[in-house]
């Protein structure tokens, strides 16, 4: 838990203006996975492939600079964790070596800051379902006592409605 301590500055303090626009901006956004029929190729003759994003709701893809970010490591890293790679900085777009072993991909969501952003995000998350549901919970409690209060009121009324005939009777 101690890794999740002020998470939403450290997002704020370590949000980099260079990054491109079309990616998530805050923690609250979701991760930006455009998925495009093709993606441009590079000098290689290789592109990213949105078969990527499959099982991995880290990956962002930015259309405007042709490289992927990583949205858990952008948004939810804490003073512990190390500044970050490419996928937290410039964006990385090494195709050629995006999924080999121990290279890429692999790599950064095997690194132990992204273990530990990961872990971040799940216990904001949960966090945030626990807030739900209590105001859910406060909301339901009061709404109970406003029927419990308009019962009454209305047993009352009447009461009082009944008395003042009878007054009126004598
Ligand atoms: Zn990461």
């Amino acid at each position: 838990m101690e890794e999740t301590t002020d998470i939403t500055a450290v997002s704020q303090n370590f949000e980099n203006k260079s990054m491109p626009e079309d990616i998530s901006k805050s923690c609250n956004d979701h991760p930006r996975q455009s998925k495009l029929s093709s993606y441009p190729s590079n000098f290689q003759n290789r592109s990213f492939q949105s078969s990527w994003f499959v099982n991995r709701n880290w990956l962002e893809y930015s259309v405007k600079n042709d490289r992927i970010y990583c949205f858990n490591c952008r948004h939810f890293r804490s003073y512990k964790t190390n500044i970050g790679d490419a996928f937290t900085t410039c964006g990385y777009n090494n195709w050629k070596r995006a999924l080999e072993s121990g290279s890429g991909l692999h790599k950064h969501e095997q690194s132990q800051a992204h273990v530990i952003t990961t872990k971040n995000l799940e216990s904001f998350k949960l966090r945030q379902q626990l807030q739900l549901s209590v105001i859910n919970s406060l909301d339901n409690s009061r709404s109970i006592l406003v029927r419990r209060n308009r019962d009454r009121l209305i047993k009352i009324s009447s009461t009082l409605l009944l008395l003042a005939k009878q007054m009126i009777a004598f």
